[in-house]
C-alpha cells in the first residue's frame, strides 16, 4: 500500500477561496474582520508566522495589524494593550503570539483576553467549552487536524486514534475535538512505557512530538492515517516532520506531507475564527 497524501496547503487554499466570498459579503454590509497581532521580542521564528498570518489575512480581505513590541517590554505593559484592544470595537481577534519573553507569564496573557476575541482559542473559557462540547473559538492546529481527517474518505466514529504528544495547544485539544467526534482516543507522551505498542493499534495516529522522525514504519498499523504535527528544522536548513514520510507513507493509507501538511492549516483556522468574531460582535 502507498498512501494518499492530504496535501493541507491544498485544502487550505480551498477553504480560503471560500472564506474569501465570505469576508466580501460582511463587507458589503459594512463588517470586515480586523486581527490584531501582537509580537514581543525578535525571535525569527515568531517574526515569520506573525508575517505569514498576516499574508494570509490580507488574501482572504481580513484587514489585520501586528503591534511590535520590544523584548523589554513589561508584563504590566503588555496586559494594559490587551485590555485596550479589548474595548477597542475595531478589533475582533486578538493573537499573542508565542513563546513571550521568559519574563511575562504567558497564562495571565491569555486569561487577560476577551474570549470573545480569543481568535487562538487559548482562553480556559473556550478550553472549557470545547470540553463539555459548547459554541467557542477552537485551537487553530487541532481544529485543522480535525478538518483534514473530515476531508477524506473516512468514518471518523468509532475510530481508535492514538495521539503522541500532550501539550495544551496540540496533544489535549486534538483529543477531545476527536473524542467529540466519537473517536475512542488514546494519548501517549514522554513518559509512555513501549510507545509501539500503542502506535500499532492507531487507526489515526497524530504524532505532535518536536523531534525529527521518531516515527516511521514499525510503528504503523497497516492502513493507518498518519497525521505529522511536528515540524523541526533539520541539519541542512529544510524542515521535516516528527515521521519519517517515505517510510511511513508504505504503511498508511493516508499522510500529511511536512511542510503542506498540517502548518497551512493552522493558518486557516485562524482565518475562520478571525471571520466567526467579526460576525458574532456584529450580531450582539
Ligand atoms: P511540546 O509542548 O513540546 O509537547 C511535546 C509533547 O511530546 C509532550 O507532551 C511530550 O511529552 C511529548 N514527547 C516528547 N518526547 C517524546 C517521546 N520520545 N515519546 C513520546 N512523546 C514525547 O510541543 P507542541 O507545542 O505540542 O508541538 C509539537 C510539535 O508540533 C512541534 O514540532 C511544533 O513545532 C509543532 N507544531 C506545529 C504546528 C503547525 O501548525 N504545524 C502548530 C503547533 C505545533 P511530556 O508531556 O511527557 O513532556
Amino acid at each position: 500500500m502507498t498512501a494518499q497524501i492530504i496535501n493541507g496547503k491544498d485544502l487550505a487554499g480551498k477553504l480560503r477561496e471560500k472564506m474569501k466570498e465570505e469576508v466580501k459579503e460582511l463587507v458589503k454590509h459594512d463588517i470586515t474582520p480586523h486581527l490584531t497581532v501582537v509580537l514581543v521580542g525578535e525571535d525569527p521564528a515568531s517574526k515569520s508566522y506573525v508575517s505569514g498570518k498576516k499574508k494570509a489575512s490580507a488574501e482572504v480581505g481580513i484587514s489585520s495589524e501586528v503591534i511590535h513590541l520590544p523584548k523589554e517590554t513589561t508584563e504590566t505593559e503588555l496586559l494594559q494593550l490587551i485590555k485596550k484592544l479589548n474595548e477597542d470595537n475595531n478589533v475582533d481577534g486578538i493573537l499573542v503570539q508565542l513563546p513571550l519573553p521568559k519574563h511575562i507569564n504567558e497564562q495571565q496573557i491569555i486569561e487577560t483576553i476577551d474570549p470573545s476575541k480569543d481568535v487562538d482559542g487559548f482562553h480556559p473559557i473556550n478550553i472549557g467549552r470545547m470540553m463539555i462540547g459548547e459554541k467557542s473559538f477552537l485551537p487553530c492546529t487541532p481544529y485543522g487536524i480535525v478538518t483534514m481527517l473530515r476531508s477524506i474518505d473516512i468514518e471518523l466514529e468509532g475510530k481508535h486514534a492514538v495521539i503522541i504528544g500532550r501539550s495544551n495547544i496540540v496533544g489535549k485539544p486534538v483529543g477531545q475535538l476527536l473524542l467529540n467526534e466519537n473517536v475512542t482516543v488514546t494519548y501517549c507522551h514522554s513518559k509512555t512505557n513501549n510507545l509501539v505498542e500503542y502506535t500499532k493499534k492507531a487507526d489515526i495516529l497524530i504524532v505532535a512530538v518536536g523531534k525529527p522522525h521518531i516515527i516511521n514504519s514499525d510503528y504503523v498499523k497497516e492502513g493507518a492515517v498518519i497525521i505529522d504535527v511536528g515540524v523541526n528544522r533539520i541539519e541542512d536548513g529544510s524542515l521535516t516532520g516528527d515521521v519519517d514520510f517515505e517510510d511511513a507513507k508504505k504503511k498508511a493509507s493516508y499522510i500529511t506531507p511536512v511542510p503542506k501538511g498540517v502548518g497551512p492549516m493552522t493558518i486557516t483556522m485562524l482565518l475562520e475564527n478571525t471571520i466567526k468574531a467579526a460576525k458574532e460582535r456584529n450580531r450582539r
